[in-house]
């Protein structure tokens, strides 16, 4: 649904009289079921809430990159059944965290094979069993080391494992015909990252893997990113990839300085930092999500 149609909606539920109209219908019509956005030949975007899922719709094939929600899947698959009603070929997750696998369970039945890098599989299994929530998932069934791919329709999906950066294991997404790339949580537009230590993920090699994302794919590559600030898209170039990269260089560069000046973690959080200096695109919420994590990795590395 459109930003518009959203105001619309909302505007004319109270023209109506919020009073006359039972609680959850109003409800209904002020939740959002997502909206589908075509990007490049029949490849496109559905966002909703949680990490953007990118879709290949075509006669003979179709693929989905990333689930969001339990609650919210359904609402991309009741518009996926608008175009098409053949089975999902291919369901990729580019990383284990719920809000990009969580509604794998939507598609159990309706999917010929999922796919995963190994230690997204590995990841998404040990947090289930943690959470006792085994039963609410749908693990990849395929699982890869460095690339992977696979034709469906005419569309030809390949994946790229470039090492550990936002988790241990995050994979660029390349739907090679249309040349569109889903980057996962390896792209957060000029927002904090989230920085997954507990599942492995490491700021100096996301550097490196944003770079070799940008040594792989093109100028003209269209890429689709997990999550982006308010009012700041979640699509872009490899421009945006350098800016990425340079925060996390910044990141990296700031804490290293304050370690230096004898700085505690403690000492940094009571800091109440708004922006990383070099890079003060990055903004909202979660800096010290940035700052403990590179912290912690550049503290590992004196050990
Ligand atoms: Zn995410
Ligand atoms: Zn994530």
């Amino acid at each position: 649904m459109s930003l518009h149609r959203r105001q619309f909606l909302q505007t004319s539920s109270f023209a109506i009289g919020a009073s006359v109209l039972p609680s959850t219908w109003l409800a209904q019509l002020l939740l959002p079921a997502g909206e589908m956005k075509i990007l490049r030949n029949n490849v496109g975007i559905f966002t909703e809430r949680g990490g953007t899922i990118a879709w290949m719709i075509d006669k003979e094939g179709l693929i989905v990159v990333d689930t969001q929600f339990p609650d919210t899947a359904p609402h991309l698959i009741e518009a996926i059944r608008k175009q098409s009603d053949r089975r999902i070929d291919l369901l990729v997750n580019t990383h284990h965290h719920g809000d990009h696998s969580g509604g794998n369970i939507a598609f159990k039945d309706i999917v010929n094979r999922v796919v995963a890098h190994k230690n997204s599989r590995a990841n998404q299994e040990r947090v289930a069993i943690a959470n006792k929530a085994e039963d609410k998932q749908l693990y990849p069934d395929t699982t890869f080391d460095t690339t992977w791919s696979q034709k469906v329709g005419a569309e030809t999906l390949s994946m790229h494992y470039f090492g550990p950066g936002h988790t241990n294991g995050d994979s660029f997404v390349h739907f090679e015909n249309a040349n569109v790339v889903h980057c996962g949580d390896l792209m957060f537009n000029r927002r904090f990252p989230f920085v997954d230590k507990t599942s492995g993920a490491s700021v100096s090699n996301w550097i490196e893997a944003l770079g070799k994302a940008r040594k792989t794919f093109s100028k003209d590559t269209l890429f689709v990113f997990g999550h982006s600030a308010d009012g700041i898209p979640v699509t872009g170039t490899e421009q945006d990839l350098a800016a990425m990269q340079n925060y996390l260089s910044k990141l990296l560069k700031f804490v290293k300085k304050e370690i230096k000046a004898g700085k505690t973690k403690e000492q940094l959080a009571e800091a109440k930092l708004q922006s990383i200096p070099g890079a003060e695109e990055w903004k909202g919420q979660g800096i010290e999500r940035s700052v403990n994590a590179a912290f912690d990795e550049l503290m590992e590395g004196k050990k």
